[in-house]
């Protein structure tokens, strides 16, 4: 008997020591030699024939997402996390005035830049998102706030702005967020009160990024104004965990962006993740048949995915996305619009 009570005392002592699920997970995570950081990022997706960019502009989208890739390829380069990677990326993106996220955003009806961000930790699946905030510069630096500062996931409106004075997150004066382009869509918008009147090669700006690091961790976040002319509050799949943004473990992450409703009904993200989880897709196929369940219930858009070994693949119903990706195997950032140009990979 005392030989049994011994064994279980041991087997007790041990479980203990290395918990079940997190040694589940751990055994998932390569270790740092063998892993390889890769990311891959979006400016958005929409009617982007050939020649419907002047080369002037052409060339500013491509040094945009560059510039983004390089501000993430350097956190993953000195071995930092995939979550700073991702947010540094889409930081960038927000301070670009091409993108619709933080400066240069869409207007709402009533002529304002309501802004909707999202990021998540694959690893420990914590997420925060806001959404509706208007005197943030940066929202996804709130909403990597609301998952390490707050015990929420999603903040809106004034609560979230307020949430962002008491974290000393930079506020601005919401004129920051205006550019003259974007006011003059939501002008054409008003008059027409009909988003075909709006510039198709613009229709969906919203900006995101996905990344492993060193660690094998994954991570995803995504930033918008959401879509001109939205009202009463509309919020978008952007900031909603599941929908336009996700990262589970080493299996995978996505950033979205598109009609959001359509992506929401889709629960998108968390589709693309599960597909690759329970159907063990690759994130090609699962990226490829996500965007087909959009398409079939009237939706259209694109997002971005990567899995666990930093295979990254880019899927769109629209003419184009601009999108960009680097990895410690190819580190100069490649970059690109049109649907039929390659640069998934690893
Ligand atoms: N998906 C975003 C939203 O519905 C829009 C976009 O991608 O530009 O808010």
């Amino acid at each position: 008997m005392r030989g049994i009570g011994q064994f279980f005392a041991v087997m007790l002592m041990a479980a203990a020591a290395f918990p079940l699920a997190a040694g589940a997970e751990d055994a998932k995570v390569k270790p740092a030699s063998a892993q390889r950081w890769s990311i891959a990022i979006h400016g958005g997706a929409g009617v982007i024939p050939r020649g419907s960019l002047t080369p002037a502009e052409e060339s500013a989208y491509r040094q945009g997402l560059s510039d983004a890739l390089a501000a993430g390829s350097a956190v993953l380069k000195a071995g930092g996390t995939s979550l700073d990677a991702v947010e540094a990326a889409v930081k960038m993106l927000e301070n670009n005035p091409l993108f619709n996220a933080g400066k240069g955003a869409v207007f709402d009806a009533e002529g304002k830049n309501q802004l909707d961000a999202a990021i998540m930790d694959g690893t420990t699946l914590r997420a925060g998102a806001v959404a509706g905030v208007s005197a943030t510069k940066n929202p996804i630096m709130l909403a990597r706030a609301v998952m390490e500062h707050s015990p929420h996931v999603l903040l809106s409106g004034s609560g979230a702005d307020q949430f962002a004075r008491e974290q000393h997150i930079e506020q601005v004066d919401p004129s920051y967020f205006r550019t003259e382009k974007r006011w003059q869509q939501y002008l054409e918008w008003k008059k027409g009160r009909n988003s075909a009147s709006l510039d198709p090669t613009h229709r969906f700006g919203t900006v995101g990024a996905v990344a492993v690091d060193v660690n094998g961790h994954l991570a995803a976040a995504t930033s918008t104004g959401g879509t001109t002319g939205k009202r009463w509050g509309r919020i978008g799949d952007s900031p909603l965990i599941g929908a336009g943004t996700y990262a589970y473990h080493n299996d995978c992450a996505v950033s979205a962006t598109g009609t959001g409703e359509y992506f929401i009904r889709e629960s998108a993200a968390r589709q693309l993740c599960d597909r690759v989880r329970w159907r063990n897709q690759s994130v090609a196929d699962a990226a490829k048949d996500t965007i087909a369940s959009i398409g079939a219930i009237g939706g259209d858009g694109g997002l971005i995915a990567i899995d666990g070994k930093g295979e990254v693949a880019f899927a769109m119903n629209t003419e184009g996305m601009y999108r960009g990706r680097a990895s410690a195997a190819d580190e100069t950032p490649r970059v690109a619009i049109y649907a039929d140009e390659v640069i998934a990979g690893r």
